[in-house]
């Protein structure tokens, strides 16, 4: 395996520095470990820092990959450990403060054409759309599988859970089912296009985990931590995980953690329609039943101006934390209990 003109010879882990776009500063890299175990086996691609305030991924992604043995490994372990790098820098939300792009829709849609479909977002050039590309051509078009470690933002906490996109190729869709159970979290989530009514079109194009499967490859959303912190317990958490999927897929030995699962599929967001003060009255995690108030915003004279209630029997799966809302702010996730 050669990746910049760095061969990796069978045996070897390697942290190499791989360069994802230019600024009039210069190239700028990000570290990539790679662990070539021994013998042959499939190769599992680990992301974090897409979104660049979810920390615990990021902290998990670099234990993981100084735990690595080698050659305790059948195939290779590919750790790409930020993507995001200005976010990182400025410790900034979702958006990138090169470009203000969200890297989470930014990886190329393969066979899209924007004088085709008018849709030019996936076509940009600027730094985090190249970024996401170098990852894309680079190691997820050479990989098996992908797991893009994220965690709740700044504004946010959610319980552990795996989610992961439906591509409609039912084949692939149950292999991507199966990857999802392998890391041992309880909660999964599976959310198709259009089973979010208030987001008709999410996921949409452009996220690493469903133009992997459209490459024929399962990809999930591995989400622990929030507001920003590292929680060592989730870090803990997720490199079990990631262990377990290792086992999974015959890179080591052993079999998944033994879990019983619980589903969510698809569910509700809910935005701040208002400017004031918010009250949240569920955690993540929470189960809530139909009707069942989930918080409200009130102005400086302390009267209620938006409530907000469950709209049928949901598991919070993501609580904002901002205690001064805008209109537009995301405040309730919910998935359906099915
Ligand atoms: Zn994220």
């Amino acid at each position: 395996m050669t990746i910049e003109g760095t061969t990796i010879a069978a045996g070897e882990k390697r942290r190499l520095s791989f360069p994802l776009y230019e600024t009039v500063t210069g190239v700028r890299s990000t570290p990539v470990t790679i662990a070539r175990g021994a013998t042959d086996g499939p190769c599992l691609l680990v992301l974090a820092g897409c979104h660049p305030g979810e920390y615990s991924g990021m902290v998990s992604a670099i234990r993981f990959a100084k735990e690595l043995d080698p050659a305790l490994i059948a195939g290779t372990v590919v750790i790409v450990h930020a993507q995001n790098l200005p976010g990182l820098d400025a410790r900034s939300g979702h958006l990138s403060p090169i470009d203000g792009v969200n890297m989470g829709r930014a990886f190329p849609v393969p066979g899209e054409r924007a004088e085709g479909t008018g849709n030019v977002s996936h076509q940009a050039d600027s730094p985090t759309h190249r970024a996401a590309r170098a990852i894309f051509e680079s190691f997820v078009r050479e990989c098996d599988a992908v797991v893009d470690l994220h965690g709740g933002e700044f504004f946010e906490t959610l319980p552990p859970n795996i989610e992961y996109l439906l591509t409609g190729n039912d084949e692939l869709d149950n292999r991507t089912r199966e990857f999802a159970r392998s890391f041992g979290i309880e909660w999964l989530w599976e959310v198709p296009t259009g089973s979010i009514p208030e987001m008709p079109t999410y996921p949409g194009r452009g996220s690493v985990a469903l133009e992997a499967g459209f490459l024929g490859k399962p990809g999930v959303f591995f989400e622990v931590g929030g507001e920003g912190k590292i929680d060592w317990s989730l870090v803990d958490l997720t490199v079990r995980g990631l262990h377990s999927c290792m086992r999974f897929m015959g890179m080591a030995e052993g079999e998944p953690l033994p879990v019983e699962h619980r589903l969510l599929i698809g569910g509700h967001v809910y935005f701040a329609g208002r400017g004031g003060f918010c009250r949240y009255e569920v955690e993540a995690g929470q189960e809530v039943s139909a009707g069942e108030r989930l918080g409200y915003i009130f102005g400086f004279d302390g009267e209620t101006i938006e409530e907000f209630h469950a709209p049928v029997d949901v598991v919070m799966t993501n609580v904002g934390t901002k205690g001064a809302v805008n209109p537009g702010d995301m405040l309730f996730v919910m998935g359906n209990v099915p």
